[in-house]
């Protein structure tokens, strides 16, 4: 069941669009996460559903109620910031609890809500002492538990984990994990962090300058970008880019001529673009297959990252373009690779993704074994 839709939902600021044409629906116990670099408006549409923004158009629908004119402290909606914002001046419990105390709830009930959501988040024993004598990571679960002990329809999260080091971010997106378990109201979590989306989100809204891009699955996103922005902005190392122009293309595949010399085939149907057309090769650093004898592009190697359970190599093809590589560690001679040594890369027609000049992702062929049954 739709819990929150959006239709149409636009915001300018001074003139200056800042959310164009936004239509979503986010589903009963859905996580959605809204990711994006900084000032693509991810805050912005957050604080619209929140009720803290009046929209310029477009309509918001919480709980097939139509909210546009609804403040925010009737919208059944609940906030979980960056910046905790605790009152300095109480204790853990009566942070949690002064949202229910300011709605008019009787004591007990109160207290009784405030308890179970502290046995919860782990945080019983943390319910007499005020924010500066717990950790950071702590007033984070102080805050969330402000928002879960209301009991909203929708949860609103605004990077909540940003102000934390990496460890501490690492295990809250697993205790915001099992929140959203044990609390299935539907969540709209923002992050700039493509890591954390692409672990917490059931489905992930991919924004850049105001428009949503694409929305999908994480790994719907990860295996079939619509376009470049996405295929950049998803993976961690990106997907490695390599500009070339198409020589020629059949339904299955196309052939690609790269740095004017070398050609390179990509199982893609590039039938609607002419021959010579500008494209971008696309290729995730865990498809390329490295050689120290021979391939099919070549080059040096400026920098060797080696993280214990992955290495990453990183090589220069010319003085523009490069390629990141995260070889298989099974890889015979990686042991004896350093800085400057020539490598060779091998691109296979499989793994490829291939970009028309608007950068638009063109169709894929899936690869069939070409025995019959
Ligand atoms: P994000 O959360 O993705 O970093 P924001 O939603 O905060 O982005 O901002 C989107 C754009 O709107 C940015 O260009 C920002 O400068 C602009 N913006 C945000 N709030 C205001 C405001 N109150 N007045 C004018 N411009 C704003």
């Amino acid at each position: 069941m739709t819990k929150v839709e959006l239709s149409h939902v636009s915001k300018e600021y001074n003139q200056v669009e800042v959310l164009r044409d936004i239509s979503l629906k986010i589903g009963d116990s859905e996580l959605l996460v809204l990711v994006g670099p900084s000032g693509c408006g991810k805050s912005t549409l957050l604080r619209s559903i929140a009720g803290f923004e009046t929209l310029s158009g477009g309509d918001i629908w919480i709980n097939g109620v139509l909210v546009n004119e609804t403040p925010p402290n009737q919208r059944g909606v609940a906030m979980v910031f960056q910046n905790y914002a605790l009152y300095p001046h109480m204790s853990v419990t009566d942070n949690i609890g002064f949202g229910l105390r300011n709605l008019g709830t009787p004591k007990d009930e109160v207290k009784k809500r405030v308890h179970q959501v502290a046995e919860v988040l782990q945080i019983k024993s943390l319910l007499n002492r005020k924010p500066n004598e717990i950790s950071g990571g702590q007033r984070q679960r102080v805050a969330i538990g402000r928002a879960i002990v209301k009991n909203p329809q929708v949860f609103l999260f605004d990077e909540p984990l940003s102000n934390l080091d990496a460890s501490l971010r690492s295990q809250m997106r697993i205790e915001i994990a099992k929140v959203h378990q044990l609390f299935p109201s539907p969540i709209i979590y923002v992050t700039h962090d493509q890591v954390e989306a692409m672990t917490l989100a059931d489905r992930i809204a991919v924004l850049n300058l105001g428009i949503v891009e694409q929305i999908g699955s994480p790994m719907e996103l990860y295996h079939r970008p619509k376009n470049l922005f996405v295929a950049g902005f998803l993976g961690s190392p990106a997907m490695n880019f390599i500009p070339g122009e198409l020589i020629d293309s059949s339904v299955v595949l196309a052939q690609i001529r790269v740095f004017n010399k070398c050609l390179l085939s990509a199982r893609v149907n590039a039938t609607s673009l002419s021959p010579g057309a500008p494209v971008t090769i696309g290729i995730r650093p865990e498809n390329v297959r490295i050689n120290d004898l021979s391939g099919q592009l070549t080059g040096k190697i400026s920098l060797i990252e080696r993280l214990g359970n992955r290495v990453l190599i990183y090589i220069n093809l010319n003085s523009k373009d490069h390629l990141i590589v995260e070889p298989q560690l099974e890889t015979p001679f990686l042991d004896a690779l350093k800085i400057g040594d020539s490598i060779f890369a091998d691109l296979p027609a499989e793994v490829l993704y291939l970009f028309d000049k608007n950068g638009m992702a063109l169709p894929r062929v899936a690869h069939r074994s070409t025995r019959s049954a």
